[in-house]
């Protein structure tokens, strides 16, 4: 579990792409920067980890692509001590970055394999959410709501009413909505009952899936 000099090299590299490709929060770029995105990846796939690709991470999961990390972490625009819930723990590499930025970070995973995984993997990496939780996204985590923002990162085929009801007003929901492929969505909680809706182009996520998959 090291992070040497030339994996900072190369992760230096990836954030220069990064804001090439039009990543401009120095908060996101500063924690992709620090978080060593390797040690999150099986061994096999450690070499590759600063290219700007998905991986397979087990389960049939893929760790999201950095780009994708930070054009969510982006559109979430985290402040320090923001609480935060991520539906989708996966491999604990956006958690992480969460983490970096400052967040409370309230994190789900449906996968047992991959909750009993992330949840060791990520304190011994000094990243410490404060609950990492198995269960079902879909109905988010309401005895730990209301939320300043909520990130997803499985590809949604509806928002689900729950995690809006589980928004601060002002808050911010990033949710990739669709079947085969998904278009970035944001909804921005205005008032107790309404919502702005932004759309940002299509992204490929692995499906959110509902309970009865497990
Ligand atoms: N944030 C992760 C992305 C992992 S891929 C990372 O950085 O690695 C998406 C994850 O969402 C998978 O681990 C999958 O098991 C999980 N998932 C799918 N449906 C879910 C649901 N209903 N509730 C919680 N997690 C879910």
């Amino acid at each position: 579990m090291k992070d040497t000099a030339k994996h900072q090299g190369l992760r230096n590299q990836l954030v220069k792409l990064l804001a090439e490709k039009g990543i401009y929060d120095t908060n996101v770029l500063n924690a992709m920067n620090a978080v060593p995105r390797h040690l999150f990846l099986e061994s096999g796939f450690q070499d590759f980890a600063y290219q700007d690709t998905a991986f397979p991470i087990g389960a049939g999961q893929t760790i999201s692509q950095p780009y994708t990390v930070a054009f969510q972490s982006q559109l979430l625009q985290v402040k320090a001590d923001d609480k935060v819930l991520e539906i989708g723990t996966g491999s604990g590499y956006q958690t992480a970055v969460l983490c970096k930025m400052g967040a409370k970070v309230f994190t789900i995973e449906r996968q047992n394999e991959l909750y009993r995984k992330t949840s060791v993997l990520l304190p011994k990496l000094g990243y410490r959410p404060r609950v990492v939780s198995f269960g079902d996204g879909y109905k988010g985590l309401p005895n730990d709501a209301p939320f300043d923002s909520i990130i997803v990162t499985a590809g949604a085929p509806f928002v689900p009413q729950p995690l809006l009801a589980q928004l601060k007003i002002g808050g911010r929901l990033v949710i990739p909505v669709g079947d085969e492929k998904q278009v970035m969505t944001l909804l921005i909680r205005t008032s107790e009952t309404h919502f702005e809706q932004h759309e940002f182009g299509d992204f490929k996520f692995v499906p959110m899936l509902e309970d009865k998959n497990r």
